[in-house]
């Protein structure tokens, strides 16, 4: 066997030798991180948290100095272990990724209540944090396992856990957390090794949250629904920018779905957040995205999450969520910190303002409004706002291997002012209909909708009403349904164009599912189902079967029946010669002038590019 097996290996290598470049040698990658923009000397306070070396309840991540994180096997290890010991927590598996692992979550609750019905009957606000959506931004992790030492088997902040329960998921993706390699992330100063963005099938977990692929967040949805936290964190690492700032964080915007909730993110949460981070050494900062995509001269933007995102599914259902981005480029240990900081105040933070944070959470789950913005895009006509910034040094120069400009970070503090864009016009709006109709032959997608805790009501009888339908442009006519050119997500992603609207009478068949948008989450469920909403199933795909076309018409019939309609209708004979004049490529086509007149007769598919999903108009609930 052993041969065998030193053969194929040979075999392989003579077929990679033969097909790829010739390999670089290895030291050339030994030490890429010298090449990052320089870290600069960082103290705080927050250095005081990690425990000595000879503490026993030490973590895996402080026994190697909060540089390198452990690996799955170690990290559930080292957490069962505490929740042995510590009468506070209990470990419950949320479910299994593809390879089989469990997802753990961490119930910590001083009173000892471990499950939701029992936690809410404590009255104490719930925290839910989960680290490691994307595996190689694993600081959460790390720092959650510090800070429920520290609130159970340490002692050092029992308080914390007194005035809240606490819901921690140390990693989401558990297997890209198992991808592990010193290769995965080439612009994030550590930890040594880390694992993977998306799963096992490659898959984005944080574009997952509508269409609910993915077992992790199909698991998280339920854990949403079913332990109801307060207040939720998602937290990440940078791509990008360098700054100064070393723990970025936000909702989702004032002007969301959820505009009560995103008042209270900016003017509750974060100011205290910030002052917490500030007496602890840190430099927070708002969510930080390059205008130009390079650097900071022409200012930052704020968008808008779209509902695959986790921040915007969490404004899409009205459950406050925070969107945590440690910086990059600051190194691991001081972002680890940074993160047990935040965690620590957010604790802290519920326990005081859970009254104001659940008037902010009942004001949007409890509103109805009659129209719901599904794109938002750059206002140009507000005055740009410029907001000081705390950057350090760049200069751009020519890239010889690039041929293109090239950003270099000087590492240079100093303190800019640059304008500040707001992605917050809405452009495209739907206005609110009494429900949405979806045929049985769809009821995958009713199945996908129930997964999120829409409530669904399946007709038993065929129902005949008024009902608007989409009819979407025909392709390569009027406005083309332009089609993505690569898989995206393991979805072909369609453009809708601008269908357009009709009020008709339809036949709904028995077993078709009514889904009435008078319920919490009703505008996550328009955002789901309108044709122009970015994450609707049907920009997704799923609808892709309406975009062909099933029946066809034989010339032999078509010739004959098409110079009958000539005969018998003189304004049809008009508009058919007009069209031969102005349109050569279909005059010279047999196929595109007989199927103009197939269109035009009762034999041509009515079906054909009209979304299935039909809206029940409001005036007629
Ligand atoms: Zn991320």
């Amino acid at each position: 066997m052993k041969s065998r097996i030193a053969l194929l290996t040979f075999s392989l290598f003579v077929q990679t030798a033969a097909h790829a470049q010739p390999a670089v040698a290895a030291e050339v990658f030994a030490d890429t991180e010298s090449l990052l923009p320089p870290a600069g000397d960082w103290s705080g306070k927050s250095e005081s948290l990690v425990v000595p070396a000879n503490d026993p309840w030490i973590t895996p991540a402080e026994r190697m100095q909060l540089a390198a994180t452990p690996d799955y096997a170690e990290t559930v290890a080292w957490l069962q272990k505490l929740v042995r010991a510590a009468p506070e927590l209990e470990m419950v598996s949320i479910g299994r990724s593809l390879e089989g692992r469990d997802i753990w979550m961490v119930v910590a609750s001083a009173d000892g209540a471990f499950t939701a019905e029992a936690m809410r009957k404590t009255g104490k606000p719930l925290l839910l944090a989960h680290s490691g959506i994307h595996a190689g931004e694993i600081d959460g992790k790390d720092a959650g396992l510090m800070l429920l030492r520290d609130m159970t088997v340490a002692a050092k902040r029992k308080p914390l856990l007194e005035g809240a329960n606490f819901l921690f998921i140390p990693v989401l993706n558990v297997d890209g957390h198992e991808r592990r390699s010193a290769y995965n992330r080439i612009n994030q100063r550590g930890p040594l090794e880390m694992g993977w963005r998306t799963n096992a099938r490659n898959q984005n977990l944080n574009r997952d949250f509508t269409k609910l692929d993915t077992a992790e967040v199909r698991a998280l949805v339920r854990v949403f629904r079913q332990w109801q936290p307060d207040l939720y964190l998602d937290l990440h690492v940078t791509d990008g920018a360098d700054y100064q700032y070393d723990i970025t964080f936000g909702g989702n915007g004032r002007d969301g779905w959820s505009p009560a909730i995103g008042n209270w993110i900016e003017d509750v949460y974060r100011p205290a957040v910030n002052e917490a981070l500030l007496a602890n050494g840190h430099q927070p900062g708002g969510l930080i995205f390059a205008a130009n995509n390079m650097d900071m001269q022409d200012g930052v933007l704020t968008w808008k999450a779209d509902p695959r995102f986790s921040n915007g599914y969490g404004d899409a259902i009205h459950l406050p969520a925070v969107l945590v981005e440690n910086h990059s480029l600051k190194p691991y240990r001081r972002r680890v910190l940074g993160t047990y900081v935040l965690l620590a105040e957010s604790m802290a933070l519920l326990a005081r303002e859970q009254a104001s944070l659940q008037a902010a959470t009942n004001s949007d789950r409890q509103s109805r409004p009659q129209s719901v913005p599904l794109v938002f895009a750059r206002d140009e006509s507000q005055a740009v706002k410029m907001v000081p910034f705390k950057a350090v040094g760049s200069e751009r120069y020519h890239g010889a291997a690039s041929g293109g400009e090239v950003v270099r970070w000087t590492g240079q503090p100093l303190t800019i002012t640059i304008p500040e864009i707001f992605v917050n016009k809405p452009v495209v709006t739907a206005q609110m209909p009494a429900a949405y109709i979806i045929p049985p032959a769809w009821g995958d997608v009713a199945g996908r909708i129930g997964l999120h805790g829409i409530e669904i009501e399946q007709i038993t009888e065929p129902l005949t009403t008024q009902a608007e339908i989409y009819r979407l442009p025909e392709a390569g006519i009027a406005q083309p349904t332009a089609w993505t050119p690569n898989p995206f997500e393991g979805h072909a992603r369609i453009d809708p164009g601008e269908p357009v609207r009709q009020l008709i009478e339809t036949t709904f068949p028995q077993g078709s599912y009514r889904i009435s948008t008078d319920q919490p989450l009703g505008e996550l469920l328009v955002l789901m189902l309108e044709p122009q909403a970015p994450d609707s199933f049907l920009q997704w795909g799923f609808f892709l079967e309406i975009f062909t076309r099933t029946e066809y018409a034989e010339a032999y019939v078509m010739e004959p029946l098409a110079r009958k309609m000539l005969d018998d209708d003189p304004a049809l004979r008009t508009r058919f010669e007009e069209k031969l004049a102005n349109d050569p490529a279909f005059a010279a086509s047999p196929q595109q002038r007989l199927m103009w007149f197939y269109e035009q007769t009762p034999f041509y598919d009515a079906q054909y590019l009209v979304y299935p999903v039909a809206r029940i108009p409001r005036q007629q609930k």
